[in-house]
C-alpha cells in the first residue's frame, strides 16, 4: 500500500491530473496516528473554472451517447473499483480512522451504487400525453448540463464513487468536490478513472468549502448542486445558489434521530439494534445513527444494562487492525467537539453518563479514540439532547404513554431517520405514519435498503436518494406538442 502514501495527490480536471492552479496544498492526517499520510490540492475558484469549463465542453458528446453507452462506462467503472478494493478500503482507513472491514463494505455498496443506476438508465422515461386527434402531446427527460456535487467526510470513497453515478447515468457531466478532511480516495479515483470517462464528463476538485465549494455553488454555468453535510453548510449553500442564479439543490442533511422502543417488544433484539443504529463501527459519524434513545419506562433499565454491555464489548482500537469494530475520530477538532458534548453531559444534574467518554488506554487517550457512550438524561433542553453530536454518544430517556413517545420522537428540528421496536402492528404504524422522518424502521435499524428512497424531512433535507427519483432529480421534463394534421 506504500504507493497510496507519503506522495502528492492531483485533483482531475479535464481528463488531467493536475496540482491546482496556484500550487498550494492540504496535508491529510491520519487521525489513528496523528501521522501526515500525503498531501493533495488546496484548491481555489481557478480551478473550480478549469473544472467547470472542461464538462461544459464535454457535455454536448456525453449526453448525446445512448444510455446504455454511458450505462457501459459506469459498468467499467464499478468494476475497476471491485478490483482496486483492497487499496480504496485501507486509503480510507488511514484517511479518515473509520475500521478496515467497514470500508472494505465501502468500496462493495459504490460499486452496487453505480451499477445500480447503470441498470436504470432505460427507466428514465417521458410520458406520451393524450391529445386531439391529428396531434401528439409528449415529454423528453433531458439533463441539466453540469452538476456540482459537494459531499461530507464521513464515507469519504463511497460518497465520491457513488453520488456521481445518478447525474452521469442521466447525461450530466459532473464536478465533485471531497471534504477537505478526507480528499485521498477521492483523488485516487481520479487516477483509476483517468481514461474511463471521456474528459471532462468526470471532475474532481479537491480544497476547502470556503475556496472551491463557494465558487462552485455559486458558478453561473452549474444549475443543479448535489449535496451532502450539514444543515448549517446546506443553509449556505442555498443562499449562494439563490445570490447566483436560479437553481436546483438537493440536500442530504443531518439528524437527531429517535429510536423507539415499547415495553411489548424483543428486547434482545432492541437492544443489538438500537447498538447497531448508532453506527458504532463508524465512530457514530453517520447522519442516520439513531442517537436519541427513548424507552419506555417499564423496562428502561434492564435495556440500559444490556445496552452498556454490548458498548463495552467493542473493540476500540487501530482501524487497520482486522478485529477493531470502533476506530478514530476523523479529526481533532471533531474530537473536541464531541467530548465537549460528552462533558457537557456529565456536568448536567439531569443527566447521567452510563457508560463510555475517552478512552482509558492512554496511548488510544492520546489520539483521537472515543469509546462508544451513554447517557440516560430527563433534560430535554440539554444541547446534549437536541444537536446533532455525530459521533459515538447515544442518549436515552424513559416515556409513559405511545403518544408521548411520537411526540418527543418529533420534537426535534431534523427528521432524517426513525427506528420503531414492538411487537404490536397498530404502535408499528401508527408510529411509522406520526414519526416526522424520511426513513422509518421498524424492528430494525441503520440498514439502507438498495432502490429504497434515502432523505429527510424538515432540517434534514430536500429530495430522495439511492432511488430511482434520484436519477430524475437530475433531469428536467420538456414537453413537446405535436400538430401534424388539421
Ligand atoms: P460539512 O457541512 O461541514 O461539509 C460538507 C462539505 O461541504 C465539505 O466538502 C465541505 O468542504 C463543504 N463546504 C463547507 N462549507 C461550504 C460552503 N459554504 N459552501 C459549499 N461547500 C461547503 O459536513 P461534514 O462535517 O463534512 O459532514 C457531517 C455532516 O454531514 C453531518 O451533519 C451529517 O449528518 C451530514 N451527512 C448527511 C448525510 C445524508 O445523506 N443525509 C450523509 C453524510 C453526512
Amino acid at each position: 500500500m506504500s504507493d497510496f502514501v507519503e506522495r502528492p495527490y492531483r485533483m482531475l480536471i479535464g481528463g488531467q491530473l493536475v496540482p491546482g492552479s496556484s500550487g498550494a496544498t492540504i496535508e491529510s492526517v491520519n487521525p489513528s496516528s496523528g501521522q501526515v499520510v500525503a498531501t493533495f490540492p488546496d484548491g481555489d475558484e481557478s480551478d473550480v473554472e478549469l473544472a467547470v469549463k472542461s464538462a461544459t465542453d464535454a457535455f454536448d458528446a456525453w449526453s448525446a451517447l445512448a444510455p446504455l453507452e454511458r450505462a457501459a462506462t459506469l459498468n467499467l467503472a464499478a468494476n475497476q473499483l471491485v478490483d482496486a478494493g483492497p487499496e480504496f478500503a485501507h486509503l480510507d482507513t488511514i484517511d479518515n480512522g473509520s475500521p478496515i472491514r467497514e470500508m472494505r463494505k465501502d468500496v462493495g455498496i459504490a460499486a452496487a451504487q453505480l451499477r445500480y443506476f447503470a441498470g436504470l438508465v432505460l427507466q428514465l422515461r417521458g410520458q406520451s400525453i393524450p391529445t386531439h386527434p391529428g396531434a401528439v402531446d409528449y415529454t423528453l427527460v433531458q439533463p441539466y448540463g453540469v452538476v456540482g456535487r459537494i459531499v461530507a467526510f464521513n464515507h469519504p470513497l463511497l460518497f465520491a464513487a457513488s453520488r456521481i453515478a445518478a447525474p452521469l447515468a442521466a447525461g450530466n457531466c459532473v464536478v465533485l468536490k471531497p471534504s477537505e478532511l478526507t480528499s485521498l480516495t477521492t483523488l485516487r479515483l481520479g487516477e483509476l478513472w483517468q481514461d474511463t470517462f471521456p474528459p471532462g464528463v468526470l471532475n474532481f476538485v479537491s480544497g476547502t468549502g470556503a475556496k472551491v465549494g463557494v465558487p462552485l455553488v455559486a458558478h453561473p454555468a452549474v444549475p443543479r448542486i448535489g449535496f451532502t453535510g450539514s444543515k448549517k453548510t446546506g443553509q449556505s449553500i442555498q443562499l449562494h445558489a439563490a445570490q447566483a442564479g436560479v437553481k436546483y439543490v438537493s440536500l442530504e442533511l443531518g439528524g437527531k434521530n429517535p429510536i423507539l422502543v415499547f415495553p411489548d417488544a424483543d428486547l434482545e433484539a432492541a437492544a443489538e439494534g438500537i447498538v447497531r443504529g448508532m453506527n458504532f463501527t463508524w465512530q457514530g459519524q453517520s447522519c442516520g445513527s439513531t442517537s436519541r434513545l427513548l424507552v419506555h419506562e417499564s423496562v428502561m433499565s434492564d435495556l440500559l444494562k444490556s445496552i452498556a454491555a454490548r458498548m463495552q464489548a467493542l473493540r476500540v482500537g487501530d482501524p487497520l487492525d482486522e478485529e477493531t469494530e470502533v476506530g478514530a475520530i476523523a479529526s481533532p477538532t471533531l474530537y473536541t467537539k464531541i467530548m465537549s458534548y460528552v462533558d457537557m453531559g456529565r456536568q448536567d444534574s439531569g443527566t447521567e453518563l452510563i457508560t463510555g467518554g475517552e478512552h482509558d488506554d492512554p496511548h488510544l487517550r492520546s489520539q483521537t479514540y472515543i469509546r462508544p457512550t451513554l447517557f440516560v438524561t430527563e433534560n430535554v433542553r440539554s444541547s446534549l439532547w437536541t444537536d446533532e453530536i455525530f459521533g459515538p454518544v447515544l442518549v436515552a430517556k424513559s416515556f409513559t404513554e405511545v403518544s408521548e413517545a411520537i411526540d418527543l420522537a418529533n420534537e426535534t428540528e431534523y427528521g432524517l431517520t426513525a427506528s420503531v421496536w414492538t411487537r404490536d402492528l397498530g404502535i408499528a404504524h401508527t408510529a411509522a405514519e406520526r414519526i416526522q422522518a424520511g426513513y422509518v424502521w421498524i424492528n430494525a435499524s441503520s440498514a439502507h435498503i438498495p432502490g429504497a428512497p434515502f432523505g429527510g424531512f424538515k432540517a434534514s433535507g430536500i429530495d430522495r436518494e439511492e432511488d430511482l427519483s434520484e436519477l430524475y432529480s437530475y433531469s428536467q421534463v420538456k414537453n413537446v406538442y405535436v400538430k401534424y394534421s388539421s
